[in-house]
């Protein structure tokens, strides 16, 4: 008899929520992770330590240039990064410590150490100059992801620095240059950008986040450079030169040209992130990968070899948390005989920055590609009373339906706490909702969300503040 019904590897959203949800369900768990804290990619070097800076970061900024203009007078802020990094790392250890408090609640073994699978049923686990066997019924990989690099650029996390090494500078850079217009390269280009660095990004595409809505996207990148922002879109790094004091980038445009160079005190590499599957010993355990590296699966998680499962950043999709939990939620159900079942066309994104990006379903290309029929509606926060009197009036709400049977097929929001907003969508559109339920639904006023049912008015032309 095995030991465990399910073995977890990897602890990261994924992982430790589809292990809690399996215990739920009365399976015996056990997780193994290599690093020494729990929690992933997401807890120790993703999602919660750039919230951390990125909160703490948007107060500095508030503070020095918009408590004046609301009455309130300060003198200039101070910036004391240690304890700004402190605070960062609070806010991982208290993560840290909650995912380890509900291993032991719901009653997961938790093993240190590297996962090796050794084939259906079998995982060797190497850690702290030992190795043991751990046997058990199935099998999740968990892995996630790791940063992805840049050919002939060495990342020392010191001045040339990939995301981890961006979220623990000592100092702030004078001059940040940001490889990757992407959601994690504007993120932390903004925490530094707000702590005094100038910061200029270079993106090999001709749009900033790629993927989102391209009018969204638009709107962002002006509003990203009216706060001091400089963009060099189509154009590529091909090297960088560290001999000097500063850096030397090498920058040309995308498709070749004239090479121009430009000085950085740090690079933040940002090009995206690859599944991380290294050691685990899949080739002989015959788990097949795709073409882009990620574990295969099926519809329900199966991997090409019975009694392994894959989930998360590992296999393929948006490499969110939100996603990487909700399959784990999912695949712990489908083993306990249930309907576990991730819905990818409502997977909500959003970008924390000042303002959010977030948005949930089909953007306007996805819908022209398809050829679907579709009405739009927008509403600007200038016309948002609560907007208005807090002054924080850029952006907008963009919801798209479909034409012919008014069901909400995407919506799409810039603006001030946008990431909070886009959750009355995702739910609506769980529910296979039309922009009339939406704009039917009443409102609490004043809100930022009245805008949001604005947007569902103008789908049918009729929106009362505009
Ligand atoms: C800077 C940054 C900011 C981000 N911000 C957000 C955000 O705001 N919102 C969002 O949704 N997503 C965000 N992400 C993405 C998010 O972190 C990932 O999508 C998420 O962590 C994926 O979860 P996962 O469980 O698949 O893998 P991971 O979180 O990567 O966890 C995998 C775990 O597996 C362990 N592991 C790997 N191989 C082995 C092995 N052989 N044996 C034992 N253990 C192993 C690793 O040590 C790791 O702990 C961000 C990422 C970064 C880098």
């Amino acid at each position: 008899m095995p030991t465990y019904d399910l073995v977890v590897i990897g602890t990261g959203p994924g992982g430790y929520v589809c292990a809690i949800r399996a215990a739920q369900l009365g399976m015996k768990v056990a997780v193994i992770e290599k690093n020494s804290t729990l929690g992933g990619t997401c807890l120790n070097v993703g999602c919660m330590p750039s919230k951390a800076l990125l909160h703490a970061s948007e107060l500095f900024e508030q503070a020095g240039h918009s408590f004046e203009k609301m009455g309130i007078a300060v003198p200039a802020p101070k910036l004391d990064l240690p304890s700004m990094m402190n605070f960062k790392q609070q806010g991982i250890d208290g993560n840290v410590k909650g995912v380890e408090f509900l291993m032991k609640k719901n009653k997961i073994d938790v093993i240190q150490g590297k996962g090796k699978i050794l084939g259906a049923g079998k995982v060797e686990v190497s850690g702290a100059g030992k190795t043991q066997l751990v046997e058990t019924r199935n099998v999740v990989i968990a892995t996630g992801s790791d940063i992805a690099r840049l050919k002939g650029i060495e990342i020392d996390e010191k001045r040339i620095v990939s995301s981890t090494g961006a979220l623990s500078l000592e100092r702030v850079p004078g001059k940040l240059l940001v490889i990757g217009a992407g959601v994690i390269g504007l993120e932390l280009g903004s925490v530094w950008h707000r702590l005094g660095a100038e910061v200029t990004v270079v993106e090999f595409l001709d749009r900033i986040l790629p993927g989102m809505d391209g009018e969204i996207a638009r709107q962002f990148q002006r509003v990203l450079e009216k706060q001091g922002f400089k963009f060099k879109l189509s154009s590529k790094v091909t090297g960088i030169d560290s001999s000097g004091k500063t850096l030397a980038v090498k920058v040309e445009p995308a498709s070749g040209g004239v090479q121009e160079t430009i000085d950085a005190d740090v690079v933040l590499v940002c090009i995206g992130r690859v599944p991380y599957t290294e050691g685990l010993g899949l080739q002989e355990a015959g788990v097949t990968l795709d073409n882009r590296g990620r574990v295969q699966i099926d519809q329900h998680f199966a991997t090409s070899v019975k009694g392994i499962y894959a989930i998360g950043d590992v296999i393929a999709g948006p490499m969110l948390a939100h996603k990487a939990e909700d399959e784990g939620v999912a695949l712990a159900e489908i083993l306990a005989g249930q309907a576990g079942h991730v819905n990818y066309d409502v997977i909500p994104s959003v970008v924390y920055t000042t303002p959010e990006v977030s948005s949930v379903g089909k953007t306007e290309e996805e819908l022209k590609q398809a050829g679907t029929n579709y009405t739009s509606g927008k509403f600007p926060f200038t016309a948002n009373g609560r907007s208005k009197v807090n002054q924080t009036t850029d952006g907008f709400v963009k919801v798209l339906a479909d034409a012919k049977t008014d069901r909400v097929l995407g919506v799409h929001i810039i603006g001030v706490e946008a990431g909070e907003m886009i959750h009355e969508a995702a739910v609506l559109m769980e529910f296979g909702g039309s922009a009339e339920d939406l704009a039917r639904t009443c409102h609490a006023h004043p809100t930022r969300s009245e805008a949001i049912k604005e947007a569902a008015l103008a789908v049918a032309k009729r929106a009362i503040h505009m």
